[in-house]
């Protein structure tokens, strides 16, 4: 496998010669070395999209041979969905099973904005001054600058590459540092499937020395962005050089409700899935429960009885539920997160601590950790840990549900449940969020818009709206 950048066409090393090891965060083993560029690289990547773009050829192919193109490369990852999922386990410690469906997902978002190409056609409209036409069209941005962390890797990579493509633009990719094997591997699929010399070119390292160039670059239009929200802010501050336009995709302290109404098994099954799925590493996970009184300590019993089974290991291994953390790094950030709970007084109903079992003593690894009588103001409860930590609050009625939920800074997505669908709406009217699942937790697909309200960020990424958001607007209006 190719461990380079790809600028311009060719698969070269960083300029200054740098280098990085990716460490597989289960034992801690380097699984690859690759290059490491800085600055000039990230400018020489910028320089190359900008030519690509200003040339036009693919800007100016017909909007069905580029989709034809991006179908393409959905076919070609399809094809090589278990090579592509054992690199992505291997460099996020997830489980096996959880990164073919992320595959076969990413394919599908390929081929999704792939038959959107030829389909997002302009429109007359009726023009008030006499004997004129006026025409609204779509068009390529420029220059993408697209910024991904590492806990879905290749799924956040897709979800900007796909329709930046298909839209016509040229773009520079900058994965996280510490997770970039698939974003590698799926620029040697773009060279198959015909993408031209140009178009889509690769950086590697870190946001400061690279991906900081991208979002302060003159020559990039657009920077598309996923992460956490304090880089978030700097990238705004960045990209007012130019006034690029901005998508950002951001954290989330996502509420997940349930009524005393609700389908018991369901909404326990779905409250751990919510939180624990892939170690809690997901921006949409429902990492703050609220729970309504009457079925509190029933519905605490039943989580902590299950959380407890929850078989933590190696992501390769069949009965694996759930892999380590990151890094060592991160595994800091969750611990002293847990120490704030108990200092703030949530009282502690199962985990706190990394977990004893001597093969688990190589990774990253912490145990699902549930914190209950849990209160709104609380930094455990506001912030976002991005580990396997849920909180657990009670509520009375409908509105101080919707009251409890809304009190964050954040609005990504969340979840109710209950067997009344009346009341169901009535809550999801009211939630501030992007994405909110009724009796169900976790589903996303590529035809269905995703994004946050408030400080989960800016812009739409899946559905129509997530390829409008690589498109300028252009009103055309001609006096016969
Ligand atoms: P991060 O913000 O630390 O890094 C994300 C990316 O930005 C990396 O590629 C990093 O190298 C780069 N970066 C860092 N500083 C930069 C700078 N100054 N300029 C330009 N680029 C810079 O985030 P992370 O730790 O990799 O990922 C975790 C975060 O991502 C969580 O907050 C999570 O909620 C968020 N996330 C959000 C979504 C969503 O859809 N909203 C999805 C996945 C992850």
């Amino acid at each position: 496998m190719r461990l380079q950048m790809y600028i311009d066409g060719k698969w070269v090393d960083a300029g200054a010669g740098g280098k990085r090891a990716i460490i597989n965060p289960y034992n801690q083993e380097t699984i690859a070395t690759v290059a490491e560029g800085n600055k000039e690289d990230a400018l020489q990547a910028v320089a190359s999209a900008r030519k690509a773009f200003d040339e036009g050829a693919w800007t100016k192919k017909p909007a069905n041979e580029r989709g034809e193109i991006v179908h393409e490369i959905g076919r070609l990852i399809r094809a090589s969905r278990e090579e592509l999922a054992e690199l992505e386990t291997l460099d996020t410690g997830k489980t096996y099973s959880e990164s073919l469906d992320d595959m076969d997902d990413i394919a599908n978002v390929f081929i999704y904005f792939a038959g959107l190409a030829d389909k997002e056609g302009g429109e007359m409209i009726d023009s008030p001054i006499p004997g004129s036409t006026s025409k609204v069209i779509r068009e390529p941005v420029g220059v993408c600058g697209l910024i991904t962390p590492w806990n879905y890797p290749l799924l956040q990579a897709a979800w900007k590459l796909a329709p930046a493509l298909v839209a016509g633009n040229t773009l520079v990719m900058k994965p996280s540092e510490i997770t970039p094997l698939t974003t590698v591997k799926v620029f040697e699929l773009f060279e198959q499937a015909g993408v031209p010399a140009g178009v889509a070119n690769l950086v590697l390292g870190p946001g400061k020395s690279v991906g900081a160039h991208l979002s302060d670059s003159m020559d990039v239009d657009l920077i598309s962005f996923t992460g956490g929200v304090e880089t978030g802010k700097k990238i705004m501050q960045a990209a007012s050089t130019n006034v690029k336009k901005i998508a950002l995709e951001l954290g989330g302290k996502n509420p997940n409700i349930v009524f005393a109404d609700a389908d018991f098994e369901t909404a326990v099954d779905q409250a751990l899935n919510a939180v624990f799925f892939h170690a809690g590493q997901v921006c949409s996970a429902g990492a703050r429960l609220l729970v309504e009184r009457p079925i509190h300590d029933a519905f605490v019993n039943a989580l902590v009885k299950r959380a407890k089974n929850i078989k933590l290991g190696n992501g390769f291994e069949e009965d694996t539920q759930s892999g380590p953390l990151i890094s060592a790094e991160h595994r800091d950030k969750v611990e002293t997160y847990v120490k704030i709970g108990q200092e703030e007084g949530a009282t502690l109903a199962l985990g706190g601590r990394r977990p004893e079992d001597a093969d688990l003593q190589q990774g990253f690894f912490y145990l699902p950790t549930i914190f209950t009588n849990c209160t709104a103001e609380m930094r455990i409860v506001q912030e976002e840990v991005f580990g396997p930590v849920l909180t657990i609050e009670t509520f009375n009625s409908e509105e101080d549900a919707i009251a409890k939920a809304n009190h964050t800074i954040y609005g990504l997505a969340g979840a109710t449940f209950t067997e009344d669908i009346a009341k169901a709406e009535r809550v999801a009217g009211q939630l501030r969020l992007g994405t909110v699942w009724i009796n169900d937790f976790h589903p996303y697909f590529a035809q269905a818009p995703w994004g946050g309200y408030k400080q989960s960020g800016i812009g739409r990424e899946l559905g129509r709206a997530g390829l409008e958001e690589y498109t300028e607007t252009k009103h055309v209006f001609r006096n016969t």
